[in-house]
């Protein structure tokens, strides 16, 4: 079993981990509805805070994707602030903690087509993880031939449990050619983004990343990323973005809560950032140049995000800090 903290938060009270029982209804049919949210808190650079990282804005997220799905929440924005505070506090978390809050339609659900405004159960549950902030992580991408749901068929900006198996598929294939995560195309074939997080490129020291009409979720690592680099006199592009420009950028990274800031090493075998490369070049290149490995925008990022959500640069309308009472 894996391990887990001693509370979560069910239906408006916390509840021991190992009590959290709902019916067997709840799964299955209840879930082609459900709706969900990830979110970070880190412990600061002092050693002694906890601090969430847009908590306000994850939550508005968290209501937009249930407006999206025609679901009813039973809990104002402000109630699931508490409910997040009052969970962490709970489990008295000394070390970086993933919440986790979900929502799915509540009572004996026998039917797929769940009428609208179905009233939900929400549940937020938590556990630690281990950050790759303080090191300089990389990753082999590739170009899925699965596209990315998009507004034709699913409303991509909504949060949702459904959406993730477009995602999951993309992801199997990438595995299964030994890649480690894939970049998704749109229905119109431009970059979309990854299987749990969005995509930039640096091209020319101009940041550019798929605009949120190209299917993408609405992604706060993005805004984020986007507002640090604008504060750092780094050029942001918010575009259609063509799968060319993956192959020609000197740097692409991915952006999500779960990945952090992720740079991209290869591109469909291809060293980023290597002009003239093939395959075969890629471990040379890395050698000698650096190349192909964590580019200098996505390190400047990374240090910019991380000195950011561990409170360094202080005080920020971004930071909750998880005090008892
Ligand atoms: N796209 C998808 C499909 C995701 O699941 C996520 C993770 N929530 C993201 C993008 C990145 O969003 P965020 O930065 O808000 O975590």
């Amino acid at each position: 079993e894996a391990a887990h903290p001693e509370w979560l938060w069910h239906s408006g009270a916390l509840v021991r981990w190992e009590e959290a029982r709902v019916h067997v209804n709840a799964v299955g049919h209840a879930s082609v509805a459900a709706v969900f949210e990830g979110i970070k808190a880190y412990l600061a650079a002092d050693g002694e805070r906890l601090l969430v990282f847009r908590l306000e804005d994850h939550l508005r997220r968290f209501a937009e994707s249930a407006r999206l799905c025609r679901l009813t929440l039973p809990y104002d924005t402000g109630r699931l602030r508490e409910a997040a505070l009052e969970l962490l506090v709970a489990n008295g978390f000394r070390q970086d903690a993933y919440l986790r809050p979900w929502a799915y339609p509540e009572g004996i659900v026998r039917e797929l087509m769940l009428p609208a405004g179905a009233r939900c159960e929400v549940v937020v549950d938590s556990w630690t993880f281990d950050s790759s902030l303080e090191t300089v992580p990389g990753c082999r991408a590739a170009v899925s031939s699965w596209r990315r749901i998009g507004e034709a068929a699913m409303p991509p900006r909504a949060k949702a449990f459904s959406n993730y198996h477009n995602g999951r598929l993309a992801l199997m294939e990438a595995r299964q050619n030994g890649h480690d995560w894939p970049v998704m195309l749109n229905e119109r074939g431009q970059v979309a983004e990854s299987a749990g997080a969005c995509v930039s490129l640096v091209r020319d020291g101009r940041l550019v990343t798929p605009a949120l009409s190209s299917g993408v979720l609405p992604g706060i690592t993005r805004d984020t990323v986007l507002a640090l680099a604008r504060g750092l006199g780094i050029p942001v592009e918010e575009r259609e973005v063509d799968r060319s420009e993956l192959y020609l950028a000197d740097e692409i990274f991915f952006m999500g809560t779960a990945w952090e800031i992720l740079p991209v090493t290869a591109i469909d075998g291809l060293p980023v950032g290597v002009p003239g490369a093939h395959p075969a070049a890629e471990e040379a290149a890395a050698a000698e140049t650096g190349a192909g490995a964590a580019g200098p925008v996505a390190r400047r990022l990374l240090e910019a995000y991380r000195r950011l959500v561990r409170g360094v640069e202080g005080d920020s309308p971004w930071l909750t800090e998880v005090k008892p009472g």
